[in-house]
């Protein structure tokens, strides 16, 4: 997920905790690979350990605030996401589950690192409680609330398949897409 404000606000240059590291490859809508449904990860081992950190890499390189190993084209269920101030407390959850989420609703606006240049209102459950796996194979759970909740839900619909535009009106899709198709377009020239 991506924030508005998180675009121009200032970036750490510290240096990075992982390496070596790879700066992957992030699909853009209306890509159809990413709609296709990520498997749950079998063992937590070194190529997932590398796969989360270079997902790292690559979220606070786009400056994003979360990734989806469905946006880097890793069809299992990985998320990374670092919704702080500082930038600086990555959190990998891996199979993630959502036990719980609130009747309570939140709008808030939402960006995507596979859907440049777009942002837009999405309503969501205001509180989730979630279990993960982080990068050791420990189970976590989680009770978020605010932009963490929103991202969390935000992430999991990647790992089904589902971009959050598929939330804003057709009209507002088709819009989006030629957008995109056009970009897309323009750069490969
Ligand atoms: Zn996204």
């Amino acid at each position: 997920m991506r924030l508005f404000i998180s675009q121009t606000s200032p970036r750490t240059a510290k240096k990075r905790q992982y390496s070596p590291m790879a700066i992957l490859t992030i699909l853009s809508y209306p890509d159809p690979r990413l709609h296709t449904v990520a498997k749950p990860v079998a063992v937590v081992d070194d190529r997932i350990r590398t796969l989360a950190a270079d997902m790292i890499e690559t979220m606070y390189e786009s400056k994003g605030v979360g990734l989806a190993a469905t946006q880097v084209n890793v069809h299992e269920r990985v998320v990374v996401m670092d919704v702080s101030e500082e930038h600086n407390q990555p959190l990998v959850m891996i199979n993630p589950e959502l036990l719980w989420k609130s009747d309570e609703r939140i709008k808030g606006e939402e960006g995507c690192l596979s859907v440049p240049g777009v942002f837009d209102n999405v309503e969501r459950a205001a509180q989730v409680r979630i279990q993960a796996l982080d990068e050791h194979g420990n189970m976590q759970t989680y009770e978020a609330d605010g932009l963490m909740a929103v991202c969390i839900q935000h992430e999991m619909d990647h790992l089904m398949g589902k971009v959050f535009v598929e939330y804003l009106s057709l009209l507002k899709r088709t819009r989006i897409r030629g957008k995109l198709v056009k970009a897309q377009r323009e750069l490969e020239r």
